[in-house]
């Protein structure tokens, strides 16, 4: 049978959408759909939608060649256990996503392959990104949250229970604001869009309109406004001080990042690279490459699938 009739069919699950596709072994998406997640009314509610995505995929006649599901989730998540806790999800902690989705498929059984989203993300880049030359990095994404996973010694690092790599929650400031997480001065509390906007208003940056968000301060800074690029600056400082300690402990080729507030460009990569002179200090993290991420919104299914495939194995 040709391969590209064997697809994954991947589902990524998060906070505003859950969207769903047909893969295909060189990461292209043969039909896609998604919705709205339907975040505040309840765990039930939410499978639903879940089920319902993967109802429109099983109607396409590729369906009868799909080998595995990959389900890509925002975090945290418990691989072993097949459950899941996203925080933008409060209807779901614990939840058994995995055993959920089975029993759903249950008159034609597939296997159900279950991982967080940054560990998607990075298997994605790793596979088909601007993570393929390396066998050591880290793949980000900086957007309204900060999320990452590692490819260590040329495969994903996921971890016992798949959180391995959550990088917007390691403390780059002992006396930092506390964190939804538990904790104080995340990476997540400076370099998320969020953050950013929130700093930039509160140093005194005055939006032209009235839009307040992380796009608005990078037009702003763009057009040389130096509060704003200050706010960009102490983003790119705190995500250099958190890449330089990941490189550190682990030893990385290189970083990828992606996500809405790094599709602003130099604007944020320019001064990280500046800022990783001064924390990526000794000899062997010197080095370091940084790289834009190279897959698009849909990395999180594209990776979704790269994970299943990788539990599954290549056709
Ligand atoms: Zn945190």
């Amino acid at each position: 049978m040709d391969t590209h009739t064997r697809p994954i069919a991947a589902v990524d699950i998060g906070g505003t959408k859950i969207a769903a596709a047909l893969v295909d072994q060189d990461g292209a998406l043969l039909t896609r759909t998604q919705r709205p997640t339907p975040a505040t009314a309840g765990g039930e509610a939410v499978l639903r939608a879940v089920l319902d995505v993967l109802d429109e995929l099983a109607a396409s006649p590729l369906w009868s060649g799909v080998r595995a599901v990959g389900v890509g989730s925002a975090g945290p998540v418990d691989t072993a256990r097949g459950t899941v806790s996203p925080v933008n999800i409060p209807g779901w902690r614990g939840f058994p996503l995995v055993e959920r989705i089975s029993a759903h498929l249950a008159p034609t059984p597939l296997p159900v392959v279950l991982a967080g989203d940054g560990i998607a993300i990075a298997a994605a880049e790793h596979r088909f990104g601007a993570a393929r030359p390396y066998d050591n990095a880290l793949c980000m994404v900086v957007s309204t949250g900060v999320g990452g996973g590692l490819i260590l010694g040329g495969a994903l690092h996921t971890g016992t229970t798949g959180n391995a790599g959550h990088i917007g929650h390691i403390t780059v400031d002992l006396d930092g604001e506390p964190c939804p997480c538990g904790s104080r001065g995340c990476l997540e509390q400076f370099a998320s869009g969020t953050a950013i906007a929130r700093h930039a208003l509160r140093t005194g940056w005055r939006p032209t309109t009235d839009d307040t968000s992380a796009v608005a301060v990078a037009a702003a800074a763009r057009a040389g406004d130096p509060l704003a690029l200050a706010a960009y600056d102490r983003a790119a400082r705190a995500l250099a001080a958190g890449i330089a300690a990941t490189a550190t402990l682990v030893e990385l080729d290189a970083v990828v990042i992606g996500g809405g507030v790094a599709q602003v460009g130099e604007l944020l990569l320019g001064p990280l690279r500046e800022h990783l002179t001064t924390y990526a200090a000794l000899p062997f993290t010197a080095g370091i490459k940084v790289h834009r991420a190279q897959l698009g919104t849909d990395a999180g299914l594209v990776g979704a699938a790269a994970v299943a495939v990788a539990h599954v194995g290549a056709v």
